[in-house]
């Protein structure tokens, strides 16, 4: 008995002193003198929603956002995404976990339905279920996906590729080429060339980049050439795997802006799916100062939209997080001019995540959601139609 007991002892010893190792702290500078705190961007008369822009920070918590505001503009600032006139709070959770990761997430927001961890757009008893861009294909609309990740990675795939595995990224590629979506912008051109050539990640002589062209597609792979072109056909991959975060060229913002101008020549309007993505890689490495980059990113990003929203009138803004990264929080300082950073994990936590929203309907989503109700709430607002929905 005693032995057993001074087991238990010992190993309460490690594992608190194990957890006291692991908790990592940074100082981080907060922005002296502050700016001042803008207007909030303002509530929009409620009218039909042309077009749909969905935005997802992955693994951007609250946390992550208000240490983003304090060390880009300082306490009194405003981040652009803390303009917008609607906030909510979402819970994560997935089908088999309590803790979700970025496939089961992004497939609640997509389909408007829970899957295990893993599943792309494809539910636990082996259905594909229809996601929110498929049915804004279904009406002539236009479609796009922008990603900082491999445009392959969980999130984008989510809308667009029905697949067991978020492994599986070659075939998530090759599953776009008859997907019909009209933009693609992100890295990941690894996945698209054939094993032959210097960095392809492929197992056999597919070249998708090729195929794509074939199919009417422009290929272009660096911001010049970007900017110039106008297709209204886009695969553009800037990078072999995810795009460097500290030499991002082009950044979050010059893709969302590019997709807007192409996908907004449709009447019809169109929906849009933008990730951050790599918020939640800074938070897996529990990096900081690589946390606050990506913020930056993705809030400017968040300007452009909004801009472009606020001049449409019809376009129906929604910003939140599949989940959050890093168990991310703020420690007290001994010198106001900064901050300390505590990360509490390297994986995802389970704390409900931030939403914000902006244009017609957007006060729909104030309040506590479930991450399902929020895909439903997007499709059915924006006249798209019922979701869940199974692919027959
Ligand atoms: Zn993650």
């Amino acid at each position: 008995m005693r032995f057993f007991l001074s087991i238990i002892f010992l190993a309460l010893i490690l594992s608190t002193t194990s957890v006291a190792q692991e908790l990592k702290t940074d100082t981080i500078s907060v922005q002296v003198p502050s700016k001042e705190a803008p207007a909030k961007y303002p509530l929009v008369e409620d009218g039909p929603i042309k077009n749909v822009i969905f935005i997802i920070g992955d693994g951007t918590g609250l946390a992550q956002l208000y240490s983003g505001q304090l060390n880009l503009v300082g306490k009194d600032g405003r981040l652009h995404v803390q303009r917008m006139p609607v906030s909510g709070i979402v819970n994560t959770h997935a089908a088999n976990r309590l803790i979700t990761d970025s496939a089961a997430g992004a497939t609640a927001y997509s389909c408007g339905a829970k899957t295990n961890n893993g599943m792309i757009g494809y539910l636990p008893n082996g259905e594909h279920c229809k996601t929110a861009l498929e049915l804004a294909q279904d009406q002539g609309k236009s479609t796009g996906l922008v990603a900082t990740s491999t445009i392959t990675h969980a999130t984008p795939a989510s809308y667009a590729a029905h697949i067991d595995s978020r492994a599986k990224q070659a075939e998530i590629a090759a599953q776009y080429l008859n997907s019909g979506v009209d933009v693609f912008l992100g890295g990941g051109k690894e996945f698209f060339i054939p094993q032959s050539e210097e960095g392809s990640r492929r197992e056999d002589d597919r070249n998708l980049i090729d195929e794509f062209t074939s199919n009417g597609y422009a290929f272009v792979d660096d911001a010049t050439t970007l900017k110039s072109e106008n297709s209204d056909h886009l695969l553009g991959l800037f990078s072999l795997a995810g795009m460097p975060s500290e030499t991002r060229t082009p950044t979050l913002a010059e893709m969302s802006t590019k997709a807007i101008d192409v996908l907004s020549k449709n009447d019809n309007g169109f929906f849009l799916m933008i990730e951050g993505s790599q918020i939640d890689w800074a938070g897996h490495e529990n990096n900081s100062d690589y946390a606050m980059r990506e913020v930056a990113d993705f809030d400017a990003m968040i300007e452009a939209v909004i801009k472009f929203a606020m001049e449409d009138g019809e376009t129906l803004v929604v910003v939140t997080a599949d989940h959050e990264t890093g168990g991310m929080t703020l420690q007290s300082s001994a010198n106001e001019n900064e901050m300390t950073i505590a990360w509490t994990t390297g994986y995802h936590t389970g704390i409900p995540v931030p939403l914000m929203a902006f244009g017609p309907h957007a006060i729909e989503f104030t309040g506590w959601h479930d991450n399902t109700e929020i895909g439903k709430l997007v499709a059915r607002l924006a006249g798209l139609g019922t979701l869940p929905q199974i692919i027959e």
